[in-house]
């Protein structure tokens, strides 16, 4: 198992939709466990290959960090059957440091993927389990939850964005 870089905004490959997985080998296997090893060290509730530079359809979300308490779960090609309700709550993201922001999502959601093993899952997803859930799947399809927000308040992340990378230039 190895910790992998995690991609930030505004690296391109953050916006590109991930690839289908049609047959889960040791790659797959192996992707799964750095990501749970990624997140866990990072520390988050969820991460996408798509964070990584994988474009493929894997992600993973473990609600519970603490390492006695650790539940992980595997997504292989999820997808968002259903999606009930809707809620307004403060979110981060690996992906895009230093910003949390308010973003409308759905209460309840069904989702339909496969297990690291292959065999099909359904689940219903409330809370936040099914922000998370909804937070991934938006990764696997190209979209940050900056692209959630209004035009304003993603401006002003923007600005800040690239006024920290010009003070990493120039102190680097
Ligand atoms: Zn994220």
């Amino acid at each position: 198992m190895a910790i992998l870089e995690i991609l930030k905004y505004p690296d391109s490959r953050l916006k590109k939709p991930a690839k289908e997985i049609e047959k889960i080998d040791d790659g797959i296997r192996d992707l799964a466990a750095d990501l749970l090893e990624t997140m866990y060290c990072a520390p988050g509730i969820g991460l996408a290959a798509t964070q990584v530079g994988q474009p493929v359809r894997v992600a993973v979300v473990d609600l519970f960090s603490q390492e006695e308490k650790r539940k992980p779960m595997v997504f292989i090609n999820p997808e968002i059957l259903e999606g009930e309700g809707e809620e307004l709550l403060e979110e981060g993201c690996l992906s895009v440091p230093d910003f949390t922001c308010e973003v409308k999502r759905h209460c309840r959601i069904t989702v339909r993927a496969r297990k690291l093993d292959g065999s099909p899952i359904k689940i219903q997803a409330e809370g936040l389990l099914a922000r998370a859930l909804q937070h991934e799947i938006d990764h696997l399809n190209g979209i940050l939850f900056i692209d959630r927000i209004s035009p304003l308040k993603r401006h002003i992340y923007r600005r800040k964005a690239r006024k920290a990378r010009e003070v990493q230039r120039t102190t680097s």
